[in-house]
C-alpha cells in the first residue's frame, strides 16, 4: 500500500505580529538543514502574517497555511478571508474546523463542510479538525460524535486533497495530552469511516518536545498539528526533527 504522507503543521492560533513572525523564521529555518525528506512542514499563521511569511518562506521547505477560509469567493462578508486570497498569496493548507472556531465562533459541521469544499475549489489542502470534549469522552460518545462529524462534514469532499487532525477537546492547551496508544486507537476509528485510508491524519492536543517521539512511533499517526509548542523555534524544531 502507498505510503501516507507525514504533515507536521504548527497553528499560531492569535499569536505573533509580523515582527514577531520574522524573529521565529530567523530562529526556526535553520534548523531544517538536516531534516528528513520524508515528513511535510506546515506553519498556519495569522492572516496579517500570511503576505509576508509567503516571501521568507519561498525556497524554504516550510509551506505556508491559513486558520481558516470562507466559502464564498467574495461578497459582503465583513472579517472573512475567501480561498481566491488566500491562494494568491501562496497559501498551500488551512485549517478548517478547529474545536475554536466551532466554539467560540458557531462553526457547524455545516459550515465545516462548505469551508472544506471552498479550500479545494481553489487549490488548498485543508486540514479538518475532529475531536470529543471532556464530557463527551466520560459519557462514552467519543466514537459515536467523531463518527457524525466526519459523517456531514465531509459530505463531497475530495478525499485526495484531505488532511484529517483529530484533537480531543480537552487535550488542547492543557498539558493534559491523549496517550498515544489512545489517539492511535480514535486514528484507527476515524480511518475505517473514510472512503480513502491514504488521507494523512494527525494527532493534536499538547504536542511537545518531550512526547513527540512516542506519538509519531504511533502507526496509524502520520502528523501532529501543533499550538504552544510551535511558537518558539526550538521547541518546534525539536518537534519537526523527531525521531
Ligand atoms: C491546537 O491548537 O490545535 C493545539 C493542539 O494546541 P496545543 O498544542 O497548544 O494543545
Amino acid at each position: 500500500s502507498p505510503v501516507r504522507k507525514i504533515v507536521i503543521a504548527g497553528n499560531w492560533k492569535m499569536f505573533k505580529t509580523q515582527v514577531e513572525s520574522q524573529e521565529f523564521l530567523k530562529g526556526f529555518l535553520p534548523t531544517l538543514e538536516d531534516t528528513p525528506q520524508d515528513r511535510e512542514v506546515v506553519l498556519c499563521v495569522p492572516f496579517t502574517d500570511l503576505n509576508v511569511l509567503s516571501k521568507s518562506l519561498h525556497g524554504s521547505r516550510v509551506q505556508l497555511g491559513a486558520q481558516n477560509v470562507h466559502w464564498e469567493d467574495s461578497g459582503p462578508y465583513t472579517g472573512e478571508i475567501s480561498g481566491p486570497m488566500l491562494q494568491e498569496i501562496g497559501v498551500r493548507y488551512v485549517i478548517v474546523g478547529h474545536s475554536e472556531r466551532r466554539q467560540y465562533f458557531g462553526e457547524t459541521d455545516e459550515t465545516v463542510n462548505l469551508r472544506l469544499k471552498a479550500a479545494q475549489k481553489h487549490g488548498l489542502i485543508p486540514i479538518l479538525c475532529v475531536g470529543e470534549t471532556k464530557q463527551q469522552r466520560d459519557a462514552g460518545e467519543t466514537e459515536s460524535l467523531i463518527i457524525s462529524q466526519l459523517e456531514t462534514d465531509l459530505v463531497n469532499i475530495d478525499q485526495g486533497n484531505l488532511v484529517i487532525a483529530y484533537e480531543p477537546i480537552w487535550a488542547i492547551g492543557t498539558g493534559d495530552t491523549c496517550e498515544a496508544s489512545e489517539a492511535n486507537r480514535v486514528i484507527g476509528v476515524i480511518r475505517k469511516q473514510l472512503k480513502n485510508p491514504d488521507v494523512p491524519i494527525q494527532y493534536g492536543g499538547s504536542v511537545k518536545p518531550n512526547n513527540i517521539d512516542e506519538i509519531m512511533a504511533q502507526p496509524e499517526i502520520d502528523g501532529v498539528l501543533v499550538g504552544g509548542a510551535s511558537l518558539e523555534p526550538a521547541s518546534f524544531a525539536r518537534i519537526v526533527n523527531y525521531k
